[in-house]
């Protein structure tokens, strides 16, 4: 597995570092607001469970996975409810935690169906922002690394459903996709 990392991104000290951030200003933003913390599955469970543990205020927790990629490394613009949520988020303050915004069609897709439910508010926290790949204007609220157009894994992100447990950051060699 480690063999087919042709470079280290980002390291599991500096993700670490970064998450902990996020959680010092989550945790002030939601001071007596007991937010429900959504997890966008399956790329996002990592980040979600590193990030909550510096959340420091009361907080619920859901998960909900979505399909987008099937296999491939590009975005069909198709969202697929895999797992809804398990309870109403009418009225609630609702955080998004999501792996990383490319196109932004999958998370514009869930904000509008929040919204539809009557979330109280939505906002969002991705741990990767790629810029350069969006096709619809959005900003996520809380971002942790903006990374430029390459496709990264590990650290929860998966290329054909591998390489999810590396604890790092890293690009793939060309040929393990066209192998
Ligand atoms: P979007 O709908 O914004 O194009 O893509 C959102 C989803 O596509 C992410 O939540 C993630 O699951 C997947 N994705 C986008 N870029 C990458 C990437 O560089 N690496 C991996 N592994 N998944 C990505
Ligand atoms: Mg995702
Ligand atoms: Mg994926």
């Amino acid at each position: 597995m480690q063999n087919d990392i042709q470079e280290v991104l980002i390291s599991e000290e500096e993700l670490q570092a970064k998450i902990k951030e996020l959680g010092q200003k989550l945790s002030s933003e939601y001071e007596g607001r007991d937010p429900l913390v959504i997890c966008v599955l399956k790329g996002a469970f990592i980040f979600m469970a590193d990030l909550v543990k510096n959340i420091t205020v009361p907080i619920e927790l859901d998960f909900m996975a979505v399909s987008s990629y099937g296999a491939s490394t590009k975005s069909s613009g198709v969202v697929k409810i895999i797992k809804d949520l398990d309870q109403s988020v009418e009225g609630r303050d609702v955080l998004i935690v999501e792996d990383i915004i490319d196109s932004g069609l999958t998370l514009s897709y869930l904000i509008k169906l929040l919204e539809d439910r009557k979330a109280k508010t939505v906002s969002v926290v991705t741990l990767f922002d790629k810029p350069s790949g969006r096709t619809v204007e959005l900003t996520a609220d809380y971002t942790g690394f903006v990374i430029p157009d390459a496709f990264i894994v590990g650290y929860g992100l998966d290329y054909a459903e591998h390489y999810r447990n590396l604890p790092y950051i890293g690009i793939l060699k060309p040929e393990i996709y066209s192998s």
